[in-house]
């Protein structure tokens, strides 16, 4: 990966383009061969999973990393992509952030770990830890068309795909690359500030012609470790009722345990390192459906 010249937006990735340049990302006209690549790699991956969430800081990227642990732990092949460019966080979760990608001649190997889980992430391919991305959407759709394209991801039950918040580029990107994807899970917290804001990912979703697998509703009450009374600390139920309202599964609550703090700063999987909690057990629950798929 080089930076641009034309516009030194930061490190585009082979083939992606520069809008300031006049290059184009790798279009589906432009590069058949690319394109090939891309549709068998595609077809070894059984189901795509996006995980969205219309709000930051809702725990999204902490539910993508344990729905992915948790898929893992029932004995499926699942990798986990990682197209947060603005703040990938997916290697601080799990630890990695001092891994590398290995680049062999064919493409590019993700990050595998014990549990079986194959990470890829451009988190791993910026230089610096504060490298920041700049970058318009062109040439965010050819980097996620890469990473999909060049990452050997081989032969997964599951591909999970984490986003930034929001309902921008990266989405769009990958519903227009994968139309067949199963569908997403859509995270939110109950209150009516982040219910409000993720209802439009349903929306967004509903547009874009992907199905909605289900709401999570996480920070969904905390149990008092000293008299262990239910404290509802951002209300309970808001998640369920916005699935309701919108017309979409409930997939359930995952409570508020500090226990996933520490994990997450630790870089450990929570439902890997805490499988006896309450929170585990939600994720546990969380992933029935999505087993299901097939
Ligand atoms: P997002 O991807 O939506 O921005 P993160 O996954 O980065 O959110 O989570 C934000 C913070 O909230 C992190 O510190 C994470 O550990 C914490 N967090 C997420 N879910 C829970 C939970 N159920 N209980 C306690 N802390 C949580």
């Amino acid at each position: 990966m080089g930076s641009c010249s034309s516009c030194g937006s930061g490190n585009p990735p082979e083939g992606a383009g520069c809008p300031m340049s006049g290059n184009q990302p790798n279009a589906a006209p432009q590069n058949p061969p690319a394109d090939e690549k891309f549709k068998k790699s595609m077809e070894r991956i059984a189901h795509k999973i996006l995980v969205l969430s219309g709000k930051g800081g809702v725990g999204k990227s902490t539910v993508a990393v344990n729905l992915a642990v948790a898929l893992a732990l029932e004995g499926k092949r699942v990798g986990l992509l990682d197209v947060d460019f603005h703040g990938p966080s997916i290697p601080k979760l799990l630890g990695l952030e001092d891994s590398k990608p290995e680049v062999v001649e064919e493409g590019m190997l993700p990050v595998a770990m014990a549990s079986g889980l194959k990470v890829m992430s451009l988190g791993f391919l910026l230089n610096r830890k504060d490298d920041a991305v700049i970058w318009r959407g062109p040439m965010k759709y050819g980097a996620i068309k890469q990473l999909l394209t060049d990452v050997l991801w081989g032969d997964l039950d599951y591909l999970v795909i984490d986003f930034p918040p929001g309902t921008g580029d990266e989405p769009l990107s990958v519903a227009q690359l994968l139309p067949d994807a199963d569908g997403a899970v859509v995270v939110t917290t109950p209150q009516d500030v982040s219910t409000i804001d993720v209802s439009k990912s349903v929306t967004f979703c509903r547009n874009l012609k992907i199905p909605v697998l289900g709401v999570v509703e996480n920070m969904s009450g905390l149990i008092c470790p000293h008299c262990s009374k239910l404290i509802e600390l951002f209300k309970q139920g808001g998640g369920e009722e916005m699935a309701k309202r919108m017309e979409v599964p409930f997939l359930g609550r995952i409570p508020i345990d500090p226990q996933i703090v520490q994990s997450s700063d630790d870089g450990q999987p929570f439902v890997f390192f805490h499988q006896d909690t309450e929170a585990a057990s939600a994720f546990r629950r969380i992933v029935q459906p999505l087993l299901s798929l097939g």
